[in-house]
């Protein structure tokens, strides 16, 4: 039998959502991941100019990093903290996150969730083309 395309959590369907890397369950969305979010550091890096590009160079400290929201397009900053710009070093689809509350097999407060891409059967196996583009015009929430 399919299994329903709904968040193991809330139950929301025809939304964008997120399985554990290497899994098929819990399925969750973008509201319960947030809820869930793992806090985690990032290492501060100071930046150099060099001629048309940045380089950056580790430092000892560790800052926390922002709380995330997933954007329209089911995407989070990347966890490497912000560019010599400011800004986050580019996006992932990522998202890292505590289930404590939801799976005795994710217990270990950071679960590596990635996009819930089933083919036409329901299955995890290969996900061709097609079906990445329809989980990208999914609504994000
Ligand atoms: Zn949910």
């Amino acid at each position: 039998m399919k299994k329903p395309y709904e968040c193991s959590i809330c139950g929301r369907q025809n939304v964008k959502l997120w399985r554990p890397y290497m899994d098929t369950e819990p399925l969750i969305c973008a509201t319960c991941a947030e809820e869930r979010q793992s806090p985690k550091e990032y290492v501060v890096c100071v930046w150099k100019e060099q001629g048309d590009y940045h380089v950056g160079t580790h430092t000892e400290r560790k800052l926390p990093l922002p709380k995330w929201e997933v954007n329209v397009e089911g995407k989070v900053p990347s966890y490497f903290g912000p560019g010599p710009d400011g800004f986050p070093m580019g996006m992932t689809d990522q998202l890292i996150v505590n289930l404590k509350d939801v799976s005795q097999a994710y217990s270990s407060g950071e679960t590596t969730m990635v996009p819930a891409v089933p083919d036409e059967d329901g299955e995890y196996t290969s996900v061709p083309e097609n079906r990445c583009k329809w989980w990208e015009e999914l609504p994000t929430k």
